[in-house]
């Protein structure tokens, strides 16, 4: 188990997202590889192909040299984490089998920054919650009424709308300014330009990895069974385009637009030392979104603004833990009605506030609707994005000297065209 404490022969920075704890999964590609499923470990990706090829791990290789992980996946946890915790194992400072293979060593191991990290996953759903209270509270005050700002059904079930998988991009693809319909409050009719009111949400999501046929339901008890790993995820929105359009069936084109995620999945069974205790539900939730258990995770988060070519700016810090429903109820609650999961299939879990003004996870919340600007370190101000800067999301989990992170979620905003 990784509670243990792990020496590996190779050296990584103690503040590496990519520890011997960690042994993520993704796809990359550079001039020689079109496609390689592959792990990371310090600043170096592992070849997970190559590893095959020499027999280093029990995988079909063709599973390894495919455009996404989907296949990978799709052979089960019983191979996924035989894979990972082989690969531990040939990291182990007592391991000789790799360490002592200068030759294959060479073909294993690329340097991140020589390589290109491909979309891990060809999603076929993607269904986005609304599941962190403090969020959830922030915007019901903003939009509709301090005293009431959760809706009557939002302690009862984890809110969530289904999403637009076609825009999900992977971490550095920038995409340009939306274009839509906005209602200016002193026009009675609607006018149509690129937004003006560009947000980000800061939210991870899981990625299913096994499937069930319709009419299925997955438990609490079993949900994890059915979570391969988690990403770091941006929703991008469109506040303007959002106001004027969602009602009365919620998010359309102010959130199909773009969304990006980190392009390395940490499985769920690296994240298992960082759990933590949910949220108390009160009141009570139904009998089959109960659990037991400690099913949160301590995951630190920071986004960060790049204006242009300025050093990234951190404006806020949160905390998945701040999390009200778990991703078991998630699951839970997605297939209760028999709704059947897909391989692939990415679960967002709604931007991740925290209680503190410093940790609201969209710009919405932090400038309070654009009544309290963000000041730069340059002296300008932000309400909302602005065309040439650039959003970068990061995450890791630190406990008894383990550090495990999810690599960078970073997109820029181009003019609209
Ligand atoms: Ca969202």
């Amino acid at each position: 188990m990784t509670h243990i404490h792990l020496s590996t022969w190779m050296s990584i920075a103690a503040d590496s997202d990519f520890s011997i704890y960690n042994i993520p999964f993704g796809v990359y590609s550079d001039q020689n590889v079109q496609h390689h499923a592959c792990s990371a470990i310090g600043d170096e990706i592992i070849d997970l192909f190559e590893l095959a090829e020499a027999g280093l791990i029990q995988v079909d290789k063709n599973t390894l040299n495919q455009s996404t992980l989907n296949d990978f996946i799709a052979l089960g946890k019983s191979t996924t984490n035989a894979v990972r915790l082989r690969i531990q194992q040939l990291m182990l400072a007592s391991n000789n089998e790799l360490q002592s293979n200068v030759v294959l060593k060479q073909k294993v191991f690329k340097k991140q920054s020589q390589i290109k990290m491909l979309m891990p996953i060809r999603v076929g759903d993607y269904t986005d919650f609304y599941s962190s209270i403090d969020h959830a509270t922030n915007i019901g005050t903003m939009i509709r009424d301090p005293k009431n700002a959760l809706m009557p059904n939002w302690k009862h079930l984890p809110v969530g709308y289904h999403g637009r998988a076609s825009s999900v991009c992977v971490s550095g693809h920038s995409f340009h300014r939306p274009k839509g319909q906005q209602k200016p409050a002193d026009s009675e009719m609607p006018v149509f330009g690129p937004t003006k009111a560009l947000d980000i949400e800061l939210e991870t999501a899981f990625v299913i990895g096994k499937s069930t046929n319709m009419g299925d339901s997955v438990n609490t008890a079993s949900a994890d069974d059915y979570i391969f790993g988690m990403v770091l995820f941006n929703d991008w929105s469109a506040r303007d385009i959002q106001t004027w359009e969602y009602v009365p069936l919620g998010p359309f084109l102010a959130k199909n637009f773009a969304s990006t995620i980190s392009p390395w999945i940490v499985t769920l069974e690296a994240l298992e030392p960082f759990r933590t205790k949910g949220y108390v539900q009160d009141p009570k939730v139904l009998p089959y979104l109960e659990y037991s258990g400690n099913k949160n995770l301590d995951i630190h988060l920071d986004v960060y603004l790049q204006a242009d070519k300025a050093a990234p700016h951190k404006i806020c810090s949160s905390n998945y833990k701040y999390m009200y429903w778990t991703m078991e109820q998630q699951l839970a609650h997605h297939t209760v009605n028999g709704c059947n999961l897909n391989v692939g299939d990415l679960m967002g879990s709604g931007t991740i506030s925290g209680p503190q003004a410093s940790e609201y996870g969209s710009l919405m919340e932090l400038t309070w609707r654009g009544t309290k600007p963000i000041t730069l370190p340059d002296g300008s101000e932000r309400k909302y994005v602005n065309d040439g800067d650039t959003i970068i999301m990061k995450g890791y989990c630190e406990k008894n000297g383990m550090r495990l992170g999810f690599g960078e979620c970073r997109a820029s905003v181009l003019p609209a065209n």
